[in-house]
């Protein structure tokens, strides 16, 4: 399970580092789940890359929101509580005013090694946040 949540945040490095010009004017929108009407689909590696964030915060279970946003936007700072540990979608999608998400061929090398890692660890393919985090906060115990 190690070796799988390096190799997730070897992917996040290597998509951080594609020089696709995007520009985020943080207004965090996509936090901001009932508003965008979307929320990330995380596969099992990034959903166990997450839940170890999250424990080394000093949590043991999702935090509670009722207004729609991410679990992880925390209420009081207005910030991602994962944020090094961000899963894959909240690194490539963008709102239109930041150049719009980012192209499948853009990134679909490192969707493919993401893809993998879940076959790999018994996963059947990404699921939405909340869940696929609580589960894998389960399998963390
Ligand atoms: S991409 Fe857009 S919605 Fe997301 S944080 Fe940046 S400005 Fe906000
Ligand atoms: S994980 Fe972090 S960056 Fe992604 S939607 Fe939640 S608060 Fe935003």
């Amino acid at each position: 399970m190690d070796a799988a949540i390096a190799e997730v945040r070897a992917i996040y490095r290597a998509v951080d580092e594609r020089p696709i010009q995007r520009n985020c004017l943080q207004r965090r929108e996509c936090c901001h789940f009932r508003l965008t009407g979307r929320t990330p689909y995380l596969t099992r590696g990034e959903a166990l890359t997450a839940a170890k964030a999250l424990r080394a915060s000093g949590r043991t279970r999702m935090p509670a929101r009722l207004d729609g946003c991410c679990p992880f936007l925390n209420a009081a700072t207005g910030k991602c509580m994962i944020y090094n540990d961000r899963p894959f979608g909240c690194r490539t999608h963008f709102c239109a005013a930041a150049g719009g998400p980012y192209a499948r061929h853009e990134i679909a090398d490192l969707v493919q090694r993401l893809e993998r890692i879940d076959r790999e660890l018994g996963g059947d393919g990404a699921h939405v946040l909340h869940s696929a985090v609580s589960d894998a906060l389960q399998e963390l115990r």
